[in-house]
């Protein structure tokens, strides 16, 4: 069969020029006549500073070209600030796989204008997000960071988000180009991805983001992709800079440009941090010899000019020119953020957006027998007690761990949020049942105090190599995280100090995370203690200073960035009798003139442990009407810089189902979790509802679905497997350095359906016991998946019978809410081609649209379908990415196929692509 060629089937890059933010000039010309005349002001000298950062999170400010400095900060959970410091919160959203389990691109447009309002009040310039790379395999530890395991899907909501940033003035930065799914040696592993692969699934999400929703910075990522590096590798011209004509700029990830020049003349235009790296006046040695030409060095500082004008931090050179170096304080940003809606991390409507992006995100997995929505007290059936068990219930996770960690100003648990809606008529009890993680959380407010003022909370001092204190202060959380800190930088020592009350007898376990020299002490106001550390007893004498701790951690492994966001734990006991005061001291030395440090003191009340807490929670769930059982991973399980070893939930959370469920028939599990984990008890329990990482505003917005109050509005990004050997793709481990993306194009569920549409051509399955193979496995949860308190007819699907090659497909489908409850149903579109002599996946989904409908109703939704969805790359010959192949439309019959989730796609309906 002939195939056509296809011509450019999206806007071209200039498309978002007048979406130009604060300050910024309004169109596209005026923008560049801007930054020419601020180009023109800076001679090679000056040009090559701007290309490197001045700091952790900050570029060069130029007075001369009018230009202040910018700060950049991450990203996908919130946006941190310069500071990572409790004082200082920043609006916490649920994790971008709940966000992309919306499907709502209106909502997430909210939620990135949240994100913009949240940066201008922090003084930000441009947001480190959002991650666009794929859910290649579970294992993945930046999985939550990422939104789903579909190219289409992840293209839609990123695109939402990144609108929705830049409306707000403020950049975003799609990354990691690419093919960064995974952390194992992330900084040295070579990604092996055939190009057709590369183009239909790893590159698509940056294309759509960069040529329609028009971002304005992407960041290199860490890997190689066959054999270069992401800061040196040709990808970054073509396609990105040349062939979608990105004209924003090419931020590196954090420490990962290792050249002068292979990542001068690849396209890399700014090295972060700074102010040291391998550009500077290496760079502008390598112009002088000749080794990168001049207009190479011009191009990127253009770029850079160019995003500064669209954040508002060019102003005219002729004009006044910022006020200070800083840039804290010098545009007006944080005036413009004080007025902007989503500035207050705790104001009503950060908290209003948050809960309903977090119940919208909510995916009911089972529910049998329609035990969800819990009636209320004073109902029919109503519930006068609950029970809210497990490590999530006491100890819920709002996001995941590493670079996109942020402080909250609250953290709403599952019990508390249930309380406030429930109200005075229905008692709500807890127990941890499992603990997760068998060391104690960070001191707080709520059982430390700072031992010079009394009040609750940490006293943080840094003294001098002579002693002298630099500065002493008290701190909200025994969590610290110092990143570009002068104070830190000139400090031999750090210190914590806390007094803790015992309120209990018994062992209190005391601890402290970090990597390097670190003492950990405690000090006893009063008789009757006694402590242990590392297995050895040692004494706690009334008035004697005891060393818990005296030595130096070491990190585990050779990720250096992975051991600062997740450092290793000590942690051992003291033994108090009720009343005793202890205080505690952590000192730290952190090595000469290093800004960045990360370490926590750890400190908890005696609790039980082993089967006694796994009892009382168990009777407590038998003695409730109801019992939630919130299960999960942790941000230490799921973090950056490092994959998980495997998919069971941690501990003995499995058997803490199973224990409950076998005694209150009325149990509801809450997965909060990132990622998949395996649920071998869901058959077991009549309701499974997956919460994700939801952000702040966790237990409000899961009382809100459990209630009935808002609907569980996802579904899966991604599918869920039963069992972790059914996955297939599963390893992230390189084999001599490279990681082979074997699957090819069959990501996701085009993997797992691939499997069973060759099952199927292969005739029946076997019989079990006859020795042949058995049906391939399915899912646990298939793509797409989620039910809602609704039921749905799916009635008819209308399309045009035949297509021209370039024309997008336009249908309409018709839902009937067939319940008794107004609803939300996601349909969703897919392809799939039969008799091809093209390779393709066995579906893939080309289009969703959501319908929100009252019982009863019907509603016509329209679906666009891109040309794009018709095409496959047709790799240049010898298929090396370069860029000579070209998308292609191979003219016959596709099957469209529309339902409510990858499994359930009643509606068919043949369409014919003409040559
Ligand atoms: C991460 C990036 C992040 C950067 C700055 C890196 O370790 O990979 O996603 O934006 O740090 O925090």
């Amino acid at each position: 069969m002939e195939e056509t060629v296809a011509r450019d089937v999206v806007n071209g890059p200039a498309a978002h020029a007048d979406m130009a933010g604060v300050g910024a000039a309004d169109s596209a010309g005026a923008l560049e006549k801007q930054v020419t005349e601020a180009l023109s002001r800076l001679d090679l000298e000056a040009r090559v500073r701007l290309l490197t950062g001045a700091s952790f999170w900050r570029t060069w400010p130029s007075p001369e070209a009018g230009l202040r400095t910018m700060v950049l900060s991450d990203g996908p959970a919130g946006v941190r600030g310069e500071r990572c410091d409790e004082r200082e919160p920043s609006a916490n959203l649920p994790c971008p796989s709940a966000l992309a389990a919306t499907w709502d691109e209106p909502l997430l447009g909210a939620v990135g204008r949240l994100l913009a309002a949240q940066a201008r009040a922090k003084g930000v310039d441009v947001v480190l997000g959002p991650t666009v790379n794929l859910h290649r395999s579970p294992l993945g530890g930046r999985h939550f960071e990422c939104l789903s395991e579909d190219p289409l899907l992840t293209a839609r909501v990123g695109g939402a988000l990144v609108r929705g940033i830049q409306a707000g003035g403020v950049a975003a930065t799609v990354k990691h180009y690419v093919a960064n799914e995974s952390e194992t040696d992330r900084f040295t592993v070579d990604v092996r991805v055939d190009e057709r692969a590369l183009r239909e699934v790893y590159l698509a999400p940056f294309e759509t983001l960069v040529r329609e929703a028009g971002a304005w910075a992407v960041m290199a990522a860490y890997n190689s992709v066959a054999g270069a590096t992401m800061t040196e590798n040709a990808l970054l011209r073509g396609p990105l800079k040349d062939e979608w004509g990105f004209d924003g700029l090419v931020v590196s990830d954090w420490i990962a440009t290792r050249s002068t020049v292979p990542a001068a003349l690849a396209g890399l235009d700014l090295v972060m941090p700074g102010p040291w790296g391998p550009w500077g006046p290496a760079l502008v040695g390598a112009v002088r010899d000749g080794s990168v030409p001049a207009e190479v060095v011009e191009d990127k500082a253009r770029r850079l000019l160019r995003l500064a004008a669209r954040v508002g931090a060019l102003t005219d050179p002729a004009g006044p020119g910022p006020a200070d170096d800083t840039g804290a304080d010098d545009t007006g940003a944080k005036d413009a953020g004080a007025r902007d809606a989503g500035a207050d991390p705790a104001g009503p409507h950060a908290r209003d957006l948050l809960r309903r992006a977090a119940a919208g995100g909510m995916v009911l997995l089972r529910n049998e027998d329609g035990l969800l929505p819990l009636p209320g007290a004073g109902t029919p059936g109503g519930i006068r007690r609950i029970a809210v068990v497990g490590p999530n219930a006491t100890l819920p996770r709002g996001q995941g761990g590493g670079s996109a960690t942020v402080f909250p100003p609250h953290l709403v648990g599952p019990a508390d949020g249930l309380r406030a809606a429930l109200g005075d008529g229905v008692e709500v009890v807890t127990a941890t049942g499992v603990r997760a993680e068998p060391w104690p959380a960070p001191l707080s407010t709520a059982n430390a105090r700072d031992p010079e003022s009394g009040e609750p909370g940490v006293r943080v001092r840094f003294f001098d190599a002579d002693g002298n204190v630099l500065l002493g202060e008290r701190r909200l959380s025994g969590r610290l995280m110092f990143m570009d800190d002068p104070v830190l930088a000139r400090s031999a020592r750090v210190e914590v100090t806390a007094l803790l009350t015992a309120r209990a007898s018994g062992r209190h376990p005391l601890g402290f995370a970090g990597m390097g020299r670190f003492s950990l002490r405690a000090h006893p106001a009063s008789a009757g203690a006694t402590g242990t550390g590392t297995g050895t007893d040692v004494s706690v004498a009334a008035g004697v200073e005891t060393v818990l701790y005296d030595d130096t951690l070491e990190p585990p492994d050779g990720d250096i960035v992975a051991a600062f966001l997740r450092p290793p734990v000590w942690w051992g006991g003291v033994d108090l009798t009720a009343g005793t005061e202890v205080l505690v001291t952590l000192r730290h030395d952190p090595p000469a003139g290093m800004p960045v440090a990360s370490f926590a003191l750890l400190g908890e009340e005696p609790s039980p442990t082993g089967p006694r807490e796994l009892e009382t929670a168990v009777e407590l769930a038998a003695s409730a009407d109801v019992a939630v059982v919130v299960v999960g991973t942790s941000d230490r399980v799921e973090s950056e810089g490092v994959d998980r070893g495997g998919l069971d939930l941690p501990a003995e959370q499995d058997e803490l189902v199973r224990r409950v469920a076998a005694v209150n028939p009325r149990t509801v599990v809450v997965v909060n979790a990132g990622a998949p984990v395996l649920l071998p008890w869901r058959e077991l329990v009549p309701a499974v509802l997956l919460s994700w990482f939801p952000g702040q505003e966790f237990g409000a917005a899961l009382a809100d679905v459990l209630l009935g109050r808002a609907e569980p509005g996802g579904r899966l990004p991604t599918t869920w497997p039963a069992r972790a050997e059914d996955c297939p793709v599963w390893s992230v481990t390189p084999v001599d350095g490279a990681l082979d993306y074997t699957e090819g194009i069959h990501v996701g569920y085009r993997g797992w359906s691939r499997r069973a549409t060759a099952a199927a051509a292969d005739g029946p399955a076997a019989p079990v016991g006859s020795g042949l193979a058995a049906s391939p496995p399915a899912p646990a949860y298939p793509f797409g998946h989620g039910l809602g308190y609704t039921t749905w007819a799916y009635e008819s699907l209308d399309a045009p019978a035949v297509l021209a090659p370039d024309e997008p497909l336009r249908v309409q489908v018709t839902v009937r809410n067939s319940g008794d409850r107004p609803g939300r149903t996601v349909v969703q579109a897919y392809l799939s081609r039969g008799d091809s002599a093209v390779e393709r996946p066995a579906l893939w989904l080309v289009g969703f649209a959501t319908a929100d409908v009252a019982p009863g109703q019907r509603a016509t939704v329209s679906v666009e379908i891109a040309p794009r969805a018709f095409q496959h790359w047709r790799p240049a010959l010898g298929g090396d990415g370069g860029g000579a192949g070209g998308w292609s439309t191979e003219p016959g019959t596709f099957t469209l196929l529309v339902g409510p989730s990858s499994a359930r796609l009643a509606l068919r309906r043949d369409v014919v692509v003409a040559s």
